[in-house]
């Protein structure tokens, strides 16, 4: 396919508009020149001398020019005078009658006509004194529009910059403010991606394989009196795939596939983002079949009638309108499929989601163990690698809660942690390093620390370690490090178990772990400290999470507060009284203090050993579950442990 796009194609020159004032200026000013004193002016002179010419009779007349300048004409015979030979009429360019020989300024016109006067008379001349106001037109137009002019070329300066400048619009320039900034990839583009690319997600991958079809033989379905999807919508956290997945499909097709985000159509103009959307469809449609996709569209798809306090969200909501519109309006035959992606599902406009518009959701969740096994299989194939020693299966292990595109950063910031300490190849203890990185941020090691403040993070985090240990339903421990990194001064690294659905001791378990930090703090100085901050924030949040959203709290029973459609979010009144916010505070400060209490107790009990565990923590800084086996002793709740993670390397 030609590139007749001219929003596409980086090649094709641009007329600067620059040029067009330049010339106008250029223009104007050649006619000032023109308009005023000729191709050049007559020469100068002096009062003096032209008092003398005067008084020789050799002047004809004297034209007194907007009271300020005098145009001196010569009688025939004094032009053939030798001293006049300077002036115009033998100068190269050809002098009309109309041109003065002379030309001067005068200074007080009083005094220069009672001097004039006076020489007449003593001569007895009767050469003409004419009055005369010549304007320069062309001047006094430049003037005039001169305001204007500039008044105009700051504005379109803005505009030019509001519509992204000559980055995202097409050469910026202002007339394309409402052409769409989608960007096109089709078999020019060498950005070529296939199902291979995109690893795990089988069911989503599943459901777009039919779009595919669709788009490759639409008689087959269209013969049988079906009519093809006109959109789907890819639902899951960001970084899951939904743009891979959708450029995937794109490439399988090998159709043309225009890529923008909502907030591309959103502008302070308004009705900007309605012909962009009217823009983008009449280009999708020239090439057909084609797939658009449209990257975050809860930026234009927010249900309509909500949170406008001011009326100010009347620009998004024809943006939406204009989808709307679009998509019923072109036939089953366009061939055109739009695709969505978006996290939050539960926002958007209900009209969106009416059959003949985004009648398909695809969930793209985030990736569990065998799906992060794949990812990692395929963001590790680019990468020089040392023999044998990576386990695509512990790197999976080692990652919950990653989404693909965490895991490509993972794959990424390893072979750059290699490339600094000057490896051949990436080895194991990169990549463990690139995930405490990703997780955690930068290692601090240049951070003050005091030694008694370096005890009290070590007994922090053994009281974290010690606590999850003896408790049946909290997460397997992977490490604990009072090394710094990032915000966090040391860390008790988890295994989350991935769960669908969680019992309320689970959740007690997990918060009694949370709280071991502060009550180890308790038990062994009988102090507290500011440390227990993230700490007491993940435990308030899943106290409140129990009694208002699972409904899992006797005392406020089988109740939920939480809105899935979204339209409370705007909403200042709570969905209960007074009196049920009481008990709603009371009962989240009962549950996390009984587990306080709870974290105290396990502590106590076992203080020897949570200083132990303290003591190793201050020497080794980082340590794994093998040396808490040493001091514990087996975890007596072994039916997780083929579950967890051997001590790496
Ligand atoms: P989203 O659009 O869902 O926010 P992207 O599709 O932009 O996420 O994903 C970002 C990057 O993460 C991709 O370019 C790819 O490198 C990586 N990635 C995400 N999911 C996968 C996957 N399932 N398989 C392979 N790579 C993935
Ligand atoms: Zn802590």
């Amino acid at each position: 396919m030609a590139k007749e796009n001219r929003k596409i194609d980086p090649k094709k020159p641009k007329f600067s508009a620059y040029w067009i004032y330049a010339i106008i200026i250029i223009g104007f000013l050649v006619l000032n020149f023109i308009g005023g004193s000729g191709w050049g002016s007559a020469p100068k002179t002096t009062i003096s001398e032209f008092e003398n010419y005067l008084s020789n009779g050799e002047v004809q007349k004297v034209v007194i020019l907007n009271r300020r300048e005098a145009k001196v004409y010569l009688t025939a015979e004094a032009k053939k005078l030798e001293k006049h030979k300077n002036t115009r009429s033998t100068s190269i360019l050809p002098s009309s009658p109309s041109e003065p020989d002379y030309q001067f300024e005068f200074g007080d016109l009083q005094n220069f006509e009672n001097d004039i006067a006076k020489i007449k008379k003593e001569n007895g001349l009767d050469t003409s004194v004419i009055y005369n106001t010549e304007s320069n037109v062309w001047g006094e137009i430049f003037i005039t529009l001169l305001p204007f002019a500039l008044i105009i070329g700051v504005w379109i300066f803005i505009m030019r910059r509001m519509s992204g400048g000559t980055g995202g619009g097409a050469g910026g320039q202002i007339f394309n403010i409402g052409k769409s900034k989608a960007k096109l990839f089709d078999q020019n583009t060498d950005v070529k991606v296939s199902f291979e690319n995109v690893a795990g997600l089988e069911g989503a991958k599943e459901e777009i394989q039919e779009i595919v079809d669709f788009l490759k033989n639409p008689d087959k379905y269209t013969s049988l009196g079906g009519k093809i999807p006109k959109g789907a919508l890819l639902v899951g956290p960001p970084g899951t795939g939904k743009t891979l997945l959708a450029k995937a499909v794109a490439g399988e097709a090998k159709v043309p596939f225009f890529s923008l985000s909502g907030s591309d159509f959103v502008e302070m103009f308004v009705g900007v983002g309605a012909s962009r959307v009217r823009d983008l469809f009449k280009q999708a449609k020239e090439k057909s079949p084609a797939i658009i996709f449209i990257d975050e569209i809860d930026a234009i798809g927010r249900a309509r009638g909500k949170s406008n306090f001011s009326g100010s969200n009347d620009e998004r909501e024809n943006t939406l309108n204009q989808l709307l519109t679009e998509m019923d309006g072109f036939g089953t035959n366009t061939n055109v499929i739009v695709l969505a992606a978006t996290n939050r599902a539960d926002v958007l406009d209900k009209a969106l989601m009416r059959a003949g518009r985004f009648d398909r959701q695809i969930y793209v969740d985030l990736p569990d163990v065998r799906e992060r096994k794949e990812i990692f299989e395929v963001h590790l194939k680019p990468i020089k690698k040392v023999e044998n020693e990576l386990d695509t299966e512990f790197l999976a292990k080692q990652t919950p809660g990653f989404s693909g595109a965490d895991i490509a950063n993972v794959c990424n910031e390893a072979a750059l942690i290699a490339a600094r300490k000057g490896k051949a190849a990436v080895g194991k203890q990169d990549f463990l390093d690139a995930v405490d990185r990703i997780v955690g941020g930068l290692e601090k090691k240049n951070k003050i620390i005091t030694p008694e403040e370096k005890r009290a993070i070590a007994v922090h985090e053994a009281g974290h370690a010690t606590v999850s240990w003896m408790l049946e339903h909290a997460a397997p421990l992977v490490k604990v490090t009072i090394v710094p990194r990032g915000q966090s001064l040391g860390a008790a690294w988890y295994l989350p178990e991935e769960r669908l659905i969680v019992r309320p001791n689970q959740m007690l378990d997990e918060m009694c772990a949370a709280l071991g930090g502060r009550a180890a703090e308790k038990v062994v100085f009988n102090e507290i400290s500011t440390g227990a901050l993230s700490d007491l924030e993940k435990v308030t949040k899943q106290a409140r999470a129990m009694v208002t959203i699972y409904g899992l709290n006797d005392k406020v029973g089988n109740l939920t507060y939480y809105d899935s459609t979204g339209q409370s979010e705007y909403n200042f009144t709570k969905p209960y009284s007074e009196q049920t916010s009481e008990l709603i505070d009371k009962e989240i400060s009962n549950i996390v203090e009984k587990q306080y209490q709870r974290a105290i107790a396990l502590l106590e009990e076992h203080k020897d050993k949570l200083l132990e565990l303290a003591e190793v923590l201050l020497e080794k800084e980082v340590i794994f579950k093998d040396n808490l086996e040493k001091i514990f002793g087996e975890r007596p709740f072994g039916k997780k442990e083929e579950e967890s993670v051997k001590e790496p390397s």
